[in-house]
């Protein structure tokens, strides 16, 4: 074990800006304790935003999931359905567009387009479906799917990747979300998502979208199994493609939640494992603008808390979300609530755009919204009755 002044000194170093090594990012995660990495996380998050460190955003999105049928399997995976079952589902173009009509009406700026990997799929399906959305709501930015989708609808059409990232960047999509990174090493990759491509692959296209100009986010799926070296590897991973790209704005990691899914078990990354990961990745991802807070897998109250270990966004207010939820998670918000979250954690809120310019910045509670329609999970169809939550209309600011 690292000697507690070794430790204290990389802290150090870190906060100041320096880059850590992967072995000592492991040593931090491991050892540091836990309020002084939140605090050196802290202080680069204030360093980088010097000017505007007092504000923490969100976006209003919505999910549209356009069908359910997968041939990919991931064992942790509680949305898909086997493509000749009789569970499976998908929407026609114009309840996809009726989606996008109502997260326009409702403020919402950005749509995950999100589905499984539907065998008839190919590149041709995602440009109509990308030109159409765009020619009726050229105001909504299509911030959707990620290196798998692109191998598998690459594969159904018979192009390459390069073919099909560029024609569905024509056909529309702005940026890419970051979809099926999961974990990215070999192993715990293998255990969870066994039909999966591999990390390196899932690398290589997102470090070739980057080149033909589609950024995109990161994401890193916590709590399958996988070891903490495994963690920090699957930062390593991305942070090397970053020095070469630049192209990944944010890195946001989440929870696995285990109902409904063949992997079940349980969430083996506590809370604490996570927000010290939040930390250890804002220290470690010096080249990554943007790290995100979760509160749909970990509570809005953890969600509070990340925005002192290091985040400086909490993410959206996703107007539909099905995937994550089917699988059990189980927490609901909304705008009001969100502005109130984020303002009691000590920042002002501001709603953001995909590329994280403000829209408009809370600064007065007086001026607040009022609208309490904008909730989360709106014609959710893994919630029974697939429909808002009025309890979450009410709402105590004090
Ligand atoms: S995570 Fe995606 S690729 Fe894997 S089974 Fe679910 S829908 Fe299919």
């Amino acid at each position: 074990m690292t000697e507690k002044a070794d430790l204290t000194a990389v802290l150090d170093r870190a906060a100041e800006g320096g880059r850590i090594t992967p072995e000592e990012a492991l040593e931090l995660y491991r050892h540091a304790p836990l309020h002084a990495l939140g605090q050196a996380a802290d202080a680069v998050r204030r360093r980088r935003y010097a000017g505007t460190e007092h504000i923490a955003t969100y976006i209003i999105e919505r999910n549209i999931n356009y069908t359910n049928a997968c041939v990919t399997a991931c064992k942790f995976c509680a949305f898909y359905a086997a493509p000749k079952s009789d569970k499976v589902w998908t929407r026609d173009l114009d309840d996809i567009l009726r989606r996008c009509a109502e997260t326009v009406e409702l403020g919402g700026t950005q749509i995950m387009f999100q589905g499984g990997h539907h065998p008839d799929y190919g590149v041709e399906y995602y440009e109509e479906h990308f030109a159409a959305i765009k020619a009726a709501y050229p105001q909504l930015v299509i911030h959707s799917l990620g290196a798998s989708e692109v191998e598998h609808m690459a594969r159904i059409s018979g192009v390459s990747a390069e073919d099909a990232i560029r024609r569905i960047h024509a056909a529309g999509l702005d940026s890419f979300a970051g979809a099926g990174a999961e974990l990215l090493p070999e192993r715990p990759r293998k255990a969870i998502a066994p039909l999966k491509e591999s990390g390196e692959r899932w690398l290589e296209i997102m470090e070739l979208a980057h080149r033909l100009g589609v950024e995109s986010t990161s994401t890193m799926l916590m709590g399958t199994g996988e070891t903490n070296a495994e963690r920090i590897e699957h930062l390593r991973m991305i942070r090397d493609v970053q020095d070469r790209t630049g192209g990944f704005r944010a890195f946001i990691p989440y929870t696995y939640q285990p109902q409904n899914n063949a992997l079940k078990g349980r969430t083996q990354a506590t809370l604490f494992e996570y927000l010290r990961l939040i930390a250890v990745a804002r220290l470690f991802l010096d080249n990554v603008a943007h790290i995100q807070g979760s509160w749909l897998t970990v509570g809005k109250e953890v969600g509070q808390l990340s925005l002192h270990y290091g985040a400086d966004d909490l993410g959206s207010i996703m107007l539909e979300e099905n995937v994550v939820s089917s699988a059990g998670a189980k927490h609901r918000s909304n705008r009001m609530e969100i502005i109130d979250l984020i303002r009691k954690s000590g920042r002002v809120p501001a709603q953001r755009t995909t590329t994280y310019e403000h829209i408009l910045v809370h600064d007065d509670p007086a001026n607040d919204p009022v609208d309490d329609h904008v909730v989360s999970h709106l014609s959710s169809t893994a919630i029974e009755g697939g429909t808002a939550h009025p309890e979450l209309k009410i709402l105590s600011t004090n």
